[in-house]
């Protein structure tokens, strides 16, 4: 098995991670409300895809309604 013969000394290292930068994410604009999504995915504001709703979004305070429902019955 190859061996390194020397330790590289942290400059080295570290130069050579100055190129793992994270790329900037390329949103696109939901048709349906706007906001920015990923390309290819669901929009997580509308649930929208293609113009169709695929996914029923519920919204934090939709949620606790529920909840406090649940606990009165
Ligand atoms: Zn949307």
């Amino acid at each position: 098995m190859p061996n390194p013969k020397r330790r590289h000394s942290k400059q080295r290292g570290r130069l050579r991670r100055t190129y793992y930068k994270l790329k900037e994410n390329n949103f696109s604009k939901c048709p349906q409300c706007g906001r920015p999504k990923l390309p290819h995915r669901i929009c997580f504001f509308c649930g929208y895809y293609k113009g169709n709703s695929v996914v029923e979004i519920i919204t934090k305070q939709e949620k606790k309604k529920e909840r406090e429902k649940k606990k009165k019955a």
